[in-house]
């Protein structure tokens, strides 16, 4: 019996030593929990084992076993909680030094948006019309074939309908506005000369896209009504925007032409800026760049509104805003302004 008393007590003794090595090189949370059910755990740790002898043992012996088995748990329980502290005061270390704030650092930059240059020229071609008076109106982009082409003198089998490809949504009904001119009789339809409005809007037309056509693209309407009008105030009236948006310096052009809704009707031209009017690649050497198209409206156009065209006159003048964004900004492709590339939209 004493030889199974002593045999027992070393094996306690071994356990013990065994443990308290096995603990030092521990070092996670998961490891530790493993070797706490391996040598304290309450179904099959290795003390527990040991300890299940001890019904068997005698009277004498049992008190002997019994204080070392409660000696070496205490040593392993509290070998056990040092080293818990141990893991979860470095675990603290680790956490911290990885969530740590450096308030040298610079902070994020939220990068700053700005106006695309299709709504600045908008803006500034209407900030300068709002000051001569004029009002700014908002279009329908859907239209009825009476307002886009009929009331604007061009008749169903107007060859005129050909310069202007159009994208119907029902044949020969609805479509998508083909130019911002619809407002002009909209306007006239709905209020009494004078009238002094511009419309700027998106227009539509089915044309082959290239460095200076789009399918989509922008323009302004003007039109004035009024008693007294003549040819020399659309002159003056656009030699003002012109200076006002390209400089002082620049001329004007005015070369006859023709546009079913304003008779007469004249194509405007302005000097080129970077020639001086001389001649160079950017003006084809003509030493002029067109701007725009104007007249005076036909008096047809007066009668379908219901206006009486011997006691009224006025103008009207269709400014492309794509255009003037390429000659203000100097911007050599058209294909830019809808393409939303940031790296050309942050030159701007
Ligand atoms: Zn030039």
């Amino acid at each position: 019996m004493v030889d199974q008393l002593e045999q027992l007590l070393t094996q306690l003794e071994t356990l013990r030593t065994h443990a308290v090595e096995e603990l030092s090189p521990i070092n996670t949370s998961a490891e530790l929990d493993e070797w706490d059910t391996r040598y304290l755990g309450r179904n099959r740790g290795e003390l527990k084992n040991l300890s299940s002898v001890m019904p068997k043992l005698s009277k004498e012996d049992r008190p002997v076993v019994g204080q070392k088995i409660n000696a070496v748990k205490a040593v392993l329980e509290r070998q056990l909680k040092e080293k818990r502290e141990e893991l979860k005061a470095r675990e603290l270390m680790l956490a911290l030094e990885r969530e740590r704030i450096d308030v040298t650092l610079p902070g994020r930059t939220i990068p700053a948006g700005r106006v695309h240059p299709i709504s600045r020229a908008i803006a500034e071609v209407s900030n300068i019309f709002l000051k001569m008076g004029f009002s700014v109106l908002q279009g329908y982009e859907v239209e009825d074939d009476y307002h886009n082409f009929q009331a604007l003198n061009i008749p169903v089998d107007h060859p005129a309908r050909d310069m202007q490809d159009t994208f119907w949504v029902e044949p020969g009904q609805i479509l998508l506005r083909t130019q911002t001119s619809p407002m002009q009789i909209r306007t006239m339809e709905q209020s009494q000369p004078p009238v002094r409005v511009i419309v700027p809007g998106k227009v539509y037309r089915n044309e082959d896209i290239d460095a200076t056509h789009e399918a989509v693209f922008h323009q302004i309407e003007g039109l004035l009504i009024d008693e007294h009008c003549t040819m020399a105030d659309l002159k003056g009236c656009l030699e003002r925007f012109a200076h006002e948006m390209f400089g002082p310096d620049r001329r004007l052009r005015f070369r006859s032409s023709y546009f079913p809704f304003t008779e007469p009707s004249a194509e405007v031209d302005i000097s080129c800026g970077l020639c001086n009017g001389k001649g160079c690649r950017s003006c084809k050497y003509s030493g002029w760049l067109e701007v725009l198209g104007s007249g005076m409206v036909h008096p047809k156009v007066l009668r379908k509104v219901g206006y009486d065209p011997e006691k009224y006159r006025g103008f009207a003048f269709g400014i492309g805003v794509e255009r003037i964004a390429m000659l203000k900004y100097d911007v050599g492709e058209i294909r830019l302004f809808s393409g939303n590339d940031l790296r050309f939209l942050r030159q701007l």
